[in-house]
């Protein structure tokens, strides 16, 4: 007897809260102030974000000097030097940035905390991280499977392929679409709606851990039901609904914003992509085929 194990069980409870996870300011290679970049996301109707500028952390401390504008605001920094790049949210402390990678994941987790790998296709070379190191590590939390300033720059701000492969390895890790802001230009390009039971600090970093969130770089997932083996999602403002299994493998395609699907038998997982009009898309975090559990 099989069952789906997904983060989206009891949708009813808490509010959907809209976020960005990785935002530079001038205290790294960021144009603008943390006041300045606070002003913007409140402005666009944001309920949480992470400044997360190279290996600077910025937390409370920082925090308590802003004008917060009714914005959840996340202790972060991106571990730069030496390696990878890997977001570190709800920083406790700054993590020494060495080349042993594992070592850093490893100090960077802590109660709530969690660490991001950031734009692995970056670079000319589409290698920023590449799939060997993904593979070997342990304790990330999830992928940025969009960054929106990689689209402007070198390499592919998706990186879904590689998420399909970590996630065939049978690692559970979640998908994230960032801004990666360095200027105002850089916001609402990509974010993440979590369903928080309580809309604050612990209530964002729980529904993160969870994954009970979604990645978005335009649509709107309205709702995500699942009963049994059969998954339904109804988006909006999709024109397509593309249900992708182990390997990359597309199981189900609808055209319009609603699906619904059995999931085959004989794949690990299935994710759902929303794309939208022109370059808009909503990714659903993965339902991994388990076993039931017996009652
Ligand atoms: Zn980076
Ligand atoms: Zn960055």
């Amino acid at each position: 007897m099989k069952a789906l194990e997904h983060p989206y069980q009891n949708l009813d409870q808490g509010q959907w809260l809209k976020g960005n996870l990785h935002t530079h300011s001038n205290h790294s290679d960021g144009v603008l102030s943390h006041q300045a970049m606070v002003d913007l996301y409140a402005a666009r109707g944001y309920d949480f974000l992470a400044f997360t500028d190279h290996d600077r952390l910025t937390d409370e401390s920082r925090y308590a000097l802003l004008d917060r504008r009714g914005l959840i605001l996340i202790p972060g920094n991106e571990i730069t030097a030496g390696g990878p790049h890997l977001l570190h949210l709800n920083a406790q402390r700054l993590v020494r940035p060495i080349p042993q990678r594992q070592a850093v994941i490893d100090h960077a987790r802590h109660e709530r905390s969690m660490v991001i790998v950031n734009h692995p296709n970056q670079g000319a070379a589409f290698d920023h991280c590449p799939m060997m190191l993904m593979r070997q590590w342990m304790g990330f939390v999830g992928i940025e499977i969009y960054n929106g300033i990689c689209g402007v720059n070198r390499g592919s701000p998706y990186a879904m392929n590689k998420w399909d492969m970590v996630l065939a390895d049978g690692h559970r890790v979640w998908g994230l679409a960032t801004d990666d802001a360095h200027d105002a230009t850089d916001v609402g390009r990509g974010w993440v709606m979590a369903l928080a039971r309580e809309r604050d600090l612990d209530g964002v970093m729980d529904a993160l851990i969870e994954g009970r969130f979604y990645a978005s770089t335009g649509v709107l997932i309205r709702s995500i039901e699942v009963h049994g083996m059969t998954i339904r999602v109804e988006a909006p403002n999709a024109q397509r609904i593309v249900a992708v299994a182990t390997g990359g493998k597309r199981v189900a395609v609808a055209d319009g914003p609603r699906i619904e699907l059995v999931v085959p038998d004989r794949v690990r997982y299935v994710r759902l992509e929303c794309w939208g009009a022109g370059e808009t898309f909503a990714w659903t975090q993965p339902f991994f085929v388990g076993r039931a559990v017996l009652a």
